[in-house]
């Protein structure tokens, strides 16, 4: 088989349907659509994608890809007829659709988002008609990300109009870099990144079909399936286009996941010597070095960019070939025996791969990615069995010779022979080994950086064994042991030059504009959440975070993610789980907490008018983040708030959060895991249900100052009010700045102490609930004398409050107390 076919018929995969984008932006290429053509191509927008390909590829590819492209409903090689193939698997669809009638709209997609449904929950027609994406290339903005309601026949032509502009700009820029000089690889990478900002919302398929699968999608999967199956016999590929694909047995690809595991004792179990720089710069390796072993698992199968369905949050997943499974041992070796020589097993890469028939692409696809979750957990638990046993004792092997203590760092505790000492700034001894230091210059790196720049190095079929006995390198080696070269930067002119291909990436939309393709360089866009709190020209220390906070001085530590998200992968699309639905169902998620996250808490730092909030990680479907803690709780509540719009307002897709206040000076590990717990109790959340006469599991919800409360409870936004947990904060705090006594929130704070004082005693004695388990009221004669307290206060919203409390039982205690508390820790 020649290896150039493999690329080629990623970018026949890649460019098959975008005739239907020209189609839709009535551009009407350079053929002309007549008898002979009809003949050709059978469908318009396949002449059209060949006519793209003759108008905007560059001469080196033309001739294969525009048979490739052109002919995929009238294929008559070969190879044509493999992208056909690759088209009926990635598109997967079924022949019934819709449970519910669509809304018509004018060439719209719907957010994938909008297919998802679990336990009965989904988007009614009412709110599916709200669920469109703008038809806008991507960029973080409220008005190119969220959806809404369809645009009118005569908008959504000068949409399309407008972006099909745009993107022929760009793909002739592509096209003319790579004229004479072209790299395959490099141009596919710099291709999928352009399709990515303009395809993201243009529907692959309206008609007749459910609209939520973008271009993008459904071409990079096509893309996908062709180079995977670009070594099947020709009489294999007739066969299969023959056959009733929905039912055949026969192994067409190979799903492969890559899992990292040991990450979270990786970043936050370091001292307080550790600067905030460190932990940064922790986190962020970790997502380079996730990309390196995807990028390096890619490389060593042969397969194009394409083939990297989504990596991120220590998670890859790859489409190969149905016989690279063979090869996944010899690299899981190779992984192995380079994070045990730098990480001393401290970091494991579980990579294992489930075959994919060609009945697992018309809705199975769910039950394999499951299946690849449980085989990378097997793996997972006899971790580092794939190395010989020679190799393994290093597992157990102290670093350096044990008992030197000039040479055991301050910040891990590993003892390291490079390991060397630094004055801080006041003027006391920190010793550093040359890993963390490294991990600290790239955090530091990183806090004004707005590219983030690839390298791939040459990758030869003998790369030496790591050699064991050698100390841990800092990351740069890691990453270099996998072929990858890493570097941030702020200003173009620090972009590294070199002769090997690299990746040139903006990780703000502003600098995006910046980046023009070379023949050795792809570039385009990366979302990274990268929100560093400033101090002139130092990143704050904790301390100033807890200084920063109104009343009392804390940090605030928030964990936060998407609940249910494996169940909403594995029975959320249902029997539509096709490879391009999947593909995009990740990438939306992900796009929500790589990109819109970093919006949110810019946002605050400009309402706070300081820098108050600090990004340790956002990406997947989960954030960490360190602050003041006034307004790391404020930020929980917008990332709640807008997750609800970006879904369409789908009342399955919902996230908790666990928010601790802690010392500046506390263990950053501890309220990590705290924090941890925090979350966990919310996802615990139980309310009552009446339709059931049981306690449910609601989740939805947010732990804080000790306590569980639905976010319908605690609220969403700061705005003086008397229904929620944060708006009855939000006015105590008001009345107090307008000269209400502070004993008013000392005498609710008191009920509320009372109130859980009597709900602890009453738990004990096993009387908290009916015999179904529903909650009780509580009472006492706290109740009466409190009643009395507030009444007195003589102001009308206290009185108000006081009545509230005495109509339902004092039931609302339990949240006005917490408000209380909120306000009372603000104005102390
Ligand atoms: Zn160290």
């Amino acid at each position: 088989m020649h290896e150039a076919d493999t690329f080629e018929l990623a970018l026949g995969g890649l460019l098959h349907d975008i005739g239907k984008f020209m189609l839709r932006a009535h551009e009407s290429g350079i053929m002309l659509w007549n008898g002979d053509a009809q003949a050709d191509f059978k469908y318009k927008h396949a002449m059209l994608s060949d006519s793209f390909v003759s108008q905007f590829v560059p001469k080196a590819w033309q001739a294969k890809a525009r048979g490739l492209a052109g002919n995929h409903h009238d294929p008559e090689t070969h190879l044509q007829r493999i992208v056909q193939l690759a088209d009926w698997l990635a598109a997967g669809e079924r022949d019934d659709d819709p449970d519910v009638e669509l809304p018509k709209a004018s060439r719209q997609q719907l957010t994938v988002l909008s297919s998802v449904s679990l336990d009965g929950r989904r988007l009614d027609e009412e709110a599916l008609r709200r669920a469109f994406l703008p038809l806008k290339s991507l960029s973080l903005n409220e008005s190119s990300l969220f959806p809404g309601e369809s645009l009118s026949t005569a908008d959504a032509d000068r949409a399309y109009r407008t972006l099909w502009e745009d993107f022929r700009r760009d793909i002739e820029a592509l096209r003319d870099a790579h004229a004479s000089d072209g790299d395959l690889p490099v141009y596919l990478e710099s291709l999928q990144l352009l399709m990515q900002r303009y395809l993201w919302s243009v529907p692959s398929a309206y008609w007749g079909t459910r609209p939520d699968i973008s271009l993008y999608d459904h071409s990079r999967m096509t893309a996908a399936l062709a180079a995977a199956l670009a070594e099947f016999e020709d009489e294999r590929v007739e066969a299969l286009l023959a056959s009733d694909l929905k039912t055949s047995n026969e192994e067409v690809a190979l799903l492969v996941g890559g899992d990292l595991s040991g990450v979270q004792e990786f970043i936050y179990t370091i001292t307080s010597r550790g600067a905030t720089s460190a932990l940064r710069g922790r986190s962020f390796y970790l997502q380079l070095l996730t990309e390196a072993i995807a990028r390096y698992v890619l490389r060593r199968l042969n397969l194009p960019i394409t083939n990297l369905i989504y990596q991120g949050g220590g998670n890859f997943y790859l489409l190969a070939r149905a016989d690279d499974a063979d090869q996944l041992q010899t690299i899981q070796q190779n992984i192995s025996r380079i994070l045990l020589q730098h990480h001393r097993g401290d970091l494991y890469v579980a990579l294992a791969g489930v075959p994919l028939t060609a009945r697992d692409f018309f809705g199975s696809l769910s039950t394999r990615w499951a299946e690849l979750a449980d085989a990378q957990q097997r793996i997972k638990r006899r971790r580092f069995a794939e190395l010989n046993k020679g190799e393994l004792e290093w597992l157990f092997e102290p670093m350096g010779h044990g008992g030197n203590e000039d040479k055991q760092c301050h910040v891990c505790g590993r003892e390291h022979p490079d390991t060397r000492e630094e004055r801080r700034e006041d003027d006391s001894i920190v010793r550093k080994c040359p890993p963390c230091r490294s991990y600290e210059a790239l955090g530091k790196d990183l806090r004004k950086a707005r590219f983030l720049a690839l390298t791939w190095l040459p990758m030869t079929d003998d790369a030496p064994t790591p050699d064991l006995k050698e100390p841990p390198g800092g990351y740069e080696e890691v990453l270099a042991a996998f072929a990858m070269k890493a570097k941030v930067f702020r200003n173009l002119t620090d972009a590294p030059l070199s002769d090997h291909p690299t990746t040139l990436l903006a990780i703000k939309d502003e600098a995006l504009a910046y980046l023009k393709p070379e023949p050795k360089r792809a570039v385009g866009r990366r979302f990274l959440v990268n929100v560093t709190p400033q101090k002139g020209d130092a990143i704050k220390t904790f301390e100033e975070l807890a200084e920063d906070a109104r009343g009392v001085k804390r940090l605030g530590v928030l964990r936060m993610d998407v609940d249910n998200l494996g169940r909403l992968f594995a029975e959320g699309l249902g029997d539509r789980s096709t490879l391009s639905r999947m593909a995009g169902l990740s990438f939306a998620v992900s796009l929500y907490f790589e990109g819109w996250v970093e919006q949110i808490a810019e946002t605050m730092n400009r309402e706070a008018g300081k820098d108050v909030l600090y990004s340790i990680y956002s990406g997947g479907d989960d954030l960490f983040f360190v602050g003041s803690w006034d307004w790391i709780v404020r930020f929980a509540q917008r990332v709640r708030k807008d997750l609800s719009e970006y879904t369409a307002g789908h009342p399955a897709i919902t996230a908790s959060a666990g928010v601790v206040l802690v010392g500046s000076k506390y263990p950053l590990a501890q309220a990590a895991h705290e924090a941890g717990e925090a979350e966990h109790a919310a996802k615990s959340y139980q309310r009552w249900d009446e339709d059931t006469k049981r306690m449910v599991t609601a989740k939805d919800a947010i732990s804080f100052l000790g306590q569980v409360q639905p976010w319908t409870t605690f609220g969403l936004a700061w705005t003086p009010g008397m229904d929620t947990v944060a708006g009855l904060a939000a006015l105590l705090v008001e009345m107090i700045d307008h000269g209400a006594p502070k004993s008013l929130i000392r005498n609710l704070s008191r009920l509320y102490a009372q109130y859980k004082a009597a709900e602890r005693r009453r738990r004990e004695l096993g009387e908290d609930e009916t015999l179904h388990g529903k909650p009780q009221p509580l009472w006492g004669p706290w109740m009466w004398r409190g009643y009395y307290l507030l009444k007195r206060s003589k102001i009308a919203d206290i009185e108000k409050l006081a009545d509230a409390l005495h109509d339902d039982d004092f039931r609302s205690m339990a949240w006005m107390g917490l408000a209380a508390r909120w306000a009372e820790l603000l104005t102390r």
